[in-house]
């Protein structure tokens, strides 16, 4: 198993894991590796260097790169806000909500027990990398659960 940082064309990026080097770039190469945020399947590994500090202060420059360097969760309704809640918007119509089944769901799909649709939900760490070791194309969502509860 092998964590990559990915990055869309669009600056957007993307913690995931996968099987072999040779796993993600087939996943690449087949376009089955999309952004999350913008669609995009034109996706490359980032820069393997996440422990670089900029060595001059650039707040105006690069919104883009905000999502990772500037910490995005204490930023309200900044770009990476706004993203994350269009991005909520377009999983929310477009795949079915399947809770805490969805390690069990997603692999019952890829073993063609059921047919294939699309479907967000929880999973812990440790299913979510067995889904990624068998092969089953999983993308962790930079979102937090709703809160369904009170
Ligand atoms: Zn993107």
């Amino acid at each position: 198993m092998i964590q990559f940082s990915l990055r869309c064309e669009n600056g957007h990026d993307f913690d995931s894991w996968f099987k072999s080097t040779d796993a993600f770039e087939k996943l690449v190469s087949a376009g089955m590796l999309t952004c999350a945020v913008c669609g995009t399947s034109n996706m490359k590994k980032a820069p393997m260097a996440p422990r670089v500090t900029a060595g001059r202060r650039d707040d105006d420059a690069a919104p883009r790169d905000g999502a990772r360097s500037r910490g995005t969760l204490a930023t309200p309704d900044g770009p990476a806000q706004q993203a994350l809640a269009e991005l909520r918007r377009r999983i929310e119509a477009h795949s079915d909500d399947v809770g805490r089944d969805f390690a069990h769901q997603a692999r019952a799909m890829h073993d063609g027990v059921t047919p294939a649709r699309p479907i967000h939900g929880e999973a812990s760490h440790d299913e979510a990398r067995a889904l990624a070791e068998d092969g089953v194309p999983v993308l962790p969502l930079p979102l937090r659960p709703r809160d369904k509860s009170n």
